[in-house]
């Protein structure tokens, strides 16, 4: 032989090749399944945590729990929705918060209004029980008692009216007789009542009329009641050698009106509360001299300023002087 030829079976690169497809085909297969996991847990995490935390709120809310807000994470759909829940919530809680100052502000009126019914109705019935008993037969001390009676009694009157005015003026029961009317005319009327005494307790009362003639669509005698109640307190708590400004400014639809005094002022405290019925916040002078009022005169002005659709507001500083100044530019329908 010169040669010889061997045959023999060679490595099986087709099969090989093929498993180590196989085995790259399952190692990217389980990869991606675990990560197809992971991304969607992430996004469903990211869809239901919102949607989890707003039924939270929603529940809080429900037992009660007013200030509860749903967290805001994002600016889509899921976002806008929770939004809208805290507008809503925001809205309720302030309605429940204007519902509870006016339950309030009702209890503290009935129990004010009380009291002050009380103390005339418990002089009349001890006038009563003296007239018929140790004053029967003094007629000086009868006339002294029917005259105090009828004191009591004005009082009551002056009392209930006022509040039936007030609550009439307030349910809009009432129509008010608007017209025209000149403001200058209107302060010299407010005021010509209270000059005497303003010249007997040594208090400067001024006018300042618009420089030009304006008329004011009012109810004209409740607003001069307004005004003058406004120059009694005024009158009320000055002192000799203060000053009272009564004055209007402005044009047609748009009268501003004040009264300005350089009396003692009035606390923050005080400023809050004067308007609502009965609140008296200084009932003494420096000297310690009591000081009348019934705490009706200003939420009468307020009902009669309301009525109107106008505005008033207090500017003061205890010991610089009050000014309630009335803006007649129509401010609530
Ligand atoms: P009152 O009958 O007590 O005067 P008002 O309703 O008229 O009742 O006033 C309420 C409170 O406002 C008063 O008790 C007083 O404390 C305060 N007040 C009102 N006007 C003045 C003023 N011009 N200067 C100082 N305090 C004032």
């Amino acid at each position: 032989p010169v040669g010889f030829v061997e045959l023999s079976g060679g490595p099986d690169f087709v099969s090989e090749s093929l498993r180590g497809v196989r085995r790259s085909f399952a190692v990217a297969g389980v990869g991606v399944a675990l990560l197809a996991v992971i991304v969607g847990l992430l996004v469903s995490r990211g869809l239901t945590a919102p949607v989890l935390s707003l039924g939270d709120a929603a529940r809080r809310m429900g037992e009660g729990d007013l200030a509860a807000r749903a967290p805001v994470q994002s600016s889509d759909e899921i976002g806008q929705v929770a939004a809208s829940f805290n507008r809503m919530a925001e809205r309720l809680q302030s309605s429940f918060a204007e519902l509870e100052a006016e339950r309030d502000a009702l209890r503290r009126f009935v129990a004010d209004a009380s009291h002050e019914l009380r103390t005339p109705i418990t002089a009349l019935k001890s006038f009563n029980e003296l007239l018929t008993g140790p004053a029967a037969s003094d007629p000086v001390a009868q006339a002294e008692f029917l005259a105090e009676s009828a004191a009591q009694v004005e009082r009551l009157e002056w009392i209930t009216a006022n509040l039936l005015d007030l609550s009439r003026l307030d349910g809009r029961l009432v129509a008010l007789n608007l017209a025209d009317h000149d403001v200058g005319e209107l302060l010299d009327e407010a005021a010509a009542p209270l000059r005497a005494l303003a010249a007997e307790r040594q208090i400067d009362l001024q006018i300042h009329r618009p420089t030009a003639s304006t008329a004011l669509h009012c109810d004209r005698a409740r607003l001069i009641l307004a005004l003058s109640n406004l120059l009694d307190n005024g009158l009320k708590y000055c002192t000799p050698g203060d000053e009272i400004e009564l004055g209007a400014e402005g044009e047609g639809g748009a009268v501003r009106l004040w009264v300005a005094d350089s009396g003692p002022g009035i606390n923050a405290g005080d400023q809050a509360r004067i308007f609502e019925r009965f609140y008296r916040g200084r009932t003494r002078s420096d000297d310690g001299a009591e000081i009348p009022g019934s705490g009706l005169g200003l939420s009468i002005v307020e009902g009669i300023v309301h009525a109107h659709g106008w505005k008033i507001s207090v500017e003061s500083r205890p010991g610089e002087g009050t000014r309630f100044v009335i803006e007649t530019r129509r401010t609530i329908s």
